[in-house]
């Protein structure tokens, strides 16, 4: 055994194994949609977060097609060496109308739009205030700059300005960061309280609205909009990913906090924009949610029909204020066998365990979109009731 056959992952693949948490990855032979080709299989799919279907939108589809014929198939550089399309600015100007903000800058991700934003504007001698719960794009934002980090108790209002009272006289700069909605319980981030406390204390707010964008507020505007905070959250992530179907990150904020990402945002420096397809079809996804809450409006229709189905069959359907549901089971080998069976039963619902969630808290996590029809929920209903009964989880 030569040190080229890297034994040491070998044995950490064997450990995953023990431990039984070694998973392949499940392969959708398809476009995302309500029902979909999962190894093999059509299910209905509870397991995107494709929350408005638009992943496979016509409209979205088409203005991708015509942009790669007019621009071509990439930038070509870096948004600071030319790859900076008039497209690209287009499609900040139309973001940061509808998010009503001075300025957007897009990066080429969610994930690195924390990666770059939070270094940016942090530094040694400053301190972030994290929810205990945020996203691993926001943790590793939070490593990559220079600024000590301390976390509070998920949600706690109580806990966060204790932290903030415990810090606040030893640091300039003081960044309160949460998600806007949590993505493994569905529950809301209670920014109203966070903002008053920020206020109150002179810290600066953060929040990443990954799975808020296309979800809460009017038309998807986010948290900020949902709560009526306009003005009042300092820096405001948002993607392009999740609910609008497409790929790609933002921040939303004043002119001179996006001017100053303009030079120091790394992943916005040192990696190339996204193609012209990408940018043409966000644009497109960002007119259809400004004609008309059609799609929103479904969305929350949907999710309050799972909901309500999954808990009058008096599943543990956790604290979820969101169309995030999840099926709580403690156990993970139950979990695991939970959505084996759904699957089976035809329904793509994944589980989750330790440690992305934690002990007792196994589950199997869905999410419901838009595209979905009653007779979709009606028989995901009926499965998670047949194998719930099976697996004595209801009576
Ligand atoms: C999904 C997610 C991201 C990453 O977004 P991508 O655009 O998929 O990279 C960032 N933050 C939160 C809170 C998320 O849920």
């Amino acid at each position: 055994m030569g040190v080229h056959d890297l034994d040491f992952i070998t044995k950490q693949l064997n450990d995953l194994r023990d431990q039984g948490v070694y998973r392949k990855l499940a392969v959708l032979q398809g476009p995302s949609g309500p029902r979909s080709q999962i190894n093999g299989k059509e299910v209905i799919n509870l397991s995107s977060n494709n929350y408005l279907g638009l992943a496979n939108n016509q409209r979205m589809k088409n203005a991708a097609i015509e942009a790669t014929n007019k621009l071509g198939v990439g930038a070509g550089a870096v948004r600071t060496i030319i790859g900076n399309m008039s497209i690209h600015e287009e499609l900040e100007k139309k973001l940061a109308e509808f998010k009503h903000v001075e300025a957007v800058l897009t990066f080429q991700s969610g994930f690195t739009a924390n990666a770059g934003v939070i270094p940016a504007v942090v530094d040694k001698g400053d301190i972030i205030i994290s929810d205990e719960l945020n996203h691993a794009s926001i943790i590793d934002g939070c490593r990559l700059s220079r600024a000590d980090v301390i976390r509070y108790k998920h949600s706690d209002m109580e806990d966060l300005e204790r932290v903030i009272n415990e810090v606040k006289d030893n640091y300039n700069t003081k960044l309160i960061i949460t998600d806007g909605v949590f993505s493994m319980d569905g529950d809301i981030a209670k920014l109203p309280e966070i903002v008053k406390l920020a206020e109150k204390h002179e810290c600066l707010t953060y929040v990443d609205d990954a799975h808020a964008s296309g979800v809460l507020g009017k038309s998807g505007r986010g948290s900020a909009d949902h709560f009526g905070l306009h003005g009042r959250v300092d820096i405001q992530i948002g993607t392009l990913s999740k609910a609008i179907g497409v790929v790609g990150g933002y921040v939303a904020g004043n002119k001179n906090l996006i001017e100053w990402l303009n030079h120091r945002g790394r992943p916005f420096l040192f990696s190339t924009a996204v193609p012209p397809s990408t940018a043409a079809a966000c644009l497109e996804a960002i007119n259809i949610l400004s004609e008309s809450s059609e799609l929103t409006d479904r969305l929350w229709e949907n999710a309050r029909y799972l909901k309500n189905g999954l808990k009058s069959l008096g599943l543990n359907t956790g604290k979820s204020e969101t169309p995030i549901t999840p099926v709580i089971t403690g156990d993970d080998k139950k979990a695991v066998k939970l959505s084996n069976r759904l699957f089976e039963e035809g329904v793509f619902a994944q589980s989750i365990v330790f440690p992305t969630v934690p002990r007792d808290g196994a589950r199997v996590r869905t999410i419901v979109t838009a595209a979905h029809t009653k007779e979709d929920l009606d028989e995901a209903i009926g499965a998670f009731e047949k194998v719930g009964k099976e697996l004595g989880l209801i009576q």
